[in-house]
């Protein structure tokens, strides 16, 4: 990976983390420290993720807060739109704001677990697109604004003609960016990527990176949102199931090989990585990369420009 790297340039391939709002206290201080680490191997930006229906809003705005402008991350704030007043997107939008933080990752949101068909509330809004809209009439060109991207389908509509289509729709609507769903299927990603280039979609394309922990969170996630896992993973990582360690080492490697062809594809510079509040899966993958600097200095003052933001 070193060698190819090299060969093809691809080392100023730039990463972000995201994180969720954890639901104790002691877990926001665990989630603090935890930032403060993964901080010190330069990432672009990191992001919070929103619950859905705006439980813990206080929680996920204060933590936007405080690591924009206590910890000094670049950051960006998940937004649904589901199942919320619109006071309660107001109020997210402006603390957000007030906090310097410059970048919204506007999403519709799921339906609550009680549900099992998802309804818009009323006068709320119905699709991503619809907030984006909303957020680029309130506050202009000051937030940049991402949108959520399925190179696998959505589990409300499989069709990628049709998705792609509504991607367009996001992006028109004012959308800077996309980050992707989770995938393991490279071959897949990187047509898709084809199909959101000749729809006329120019914003950078994020992949969303799920390093592997676990055999069974590696199944279960992969389950959950419904994505392909290619044989050679299943291949690779069957018989070594019972021992975490070695799970660890294999997935690590599987996911930098997937990383690196995504880089070499030439449609992607950036990679995002759910951390899902862990730091020693995604450290690994860029170790193995060869994306984490040696000189623990390098660029701490420099202003690195957001993948997507033209003005730097
Ligand atoms: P939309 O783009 O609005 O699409 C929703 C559905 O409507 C899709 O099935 C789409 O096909 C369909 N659709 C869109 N436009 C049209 C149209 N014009 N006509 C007909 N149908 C249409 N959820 C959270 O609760 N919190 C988070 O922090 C969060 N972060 C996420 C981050 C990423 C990177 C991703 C990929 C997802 C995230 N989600 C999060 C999950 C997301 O909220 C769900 O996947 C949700 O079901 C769809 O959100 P969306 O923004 O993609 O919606």
């Amino acid at each position: 990976l070193q060698k190819n790297r090299e060969a093809n340039g691809t080392s100023k391939a730039t990463f972000s983390f995201e994180f969720f709002v954890p639901k104790t206290s002691q877990g926001v201080q665990n989630l603090y420290d935890r930032m403060d680490r993964m901080y010190q191997t330069h990432p672009q930006f990191i992001d919070i993720t929103w619950n859905a229906g705006g439980r813990l809003s206080q929680l996920s705005t204060e933590l936007v807060s405080t690591s924009q402008s206590v910890l000094g991350l670049e950051t960006c704030m998940h937004l649904t739109c589901t199942n919320m007043p619109r006071q309660l997107i107001d109020d997210a939008l402006q603390k957000a704001y007030e906090s310097g933080c410059q970048n919204i990752l506007a999403l519709r949101g799921d339906a609550p677990i009680t549900s099992s068909e998802w309804k818009p509330c009323e006068g709320g809004f119905t699709y991503a697109k619809d907030l984006v809209r909303y957020i680029r009439e309130k506050y202009g060109d000051h937030f940049d604004i991402g949108v959520a991207g399925y190179p696998e389908g959505h589990p409300e509509e499989e069709a990628s003609p049709k998705l792609v289509q509504y991607l367009k729709e996001k992006v028109d609507a004012g959308a800077d960016f996309i980050i992707t769903q989770m995938f393991y299927d490279a071959d897949n990603f990187i047509e898709w990527c084809r199909q959101v280039r000749a729809a006329g979609i120019e914003v950078p394309i994020i992949p969303g990176i799920m390093p592997i922990t676990t055999y069974a969170a590696f199944l279960r996630r992969s389950s959950w949102c419904q994505i392909n896992v290619p044989e050679a993973f299943m291949a690779k990582l069957d018989p070594v199931k019972d021992d975490d360690q070695a799970v660890r080492e294999v997935g690590t490697e599987l996911v930098a090989q997937m990383c690196q062809k995504l880089l070499d594809s030439g449609y992607v510079t950036h990679l995002h990585m759910y951390t899902m509040n862990l730091e020693k899966a995604c450290i690994m993958v860029l170790d193995r990369l060869g994306l984490l600097s040696e000189d623990e200095d390098i660029f701490r003052d420099e202003v690195v420009p957001m993948p997507w933001r033209k003005s730097l």
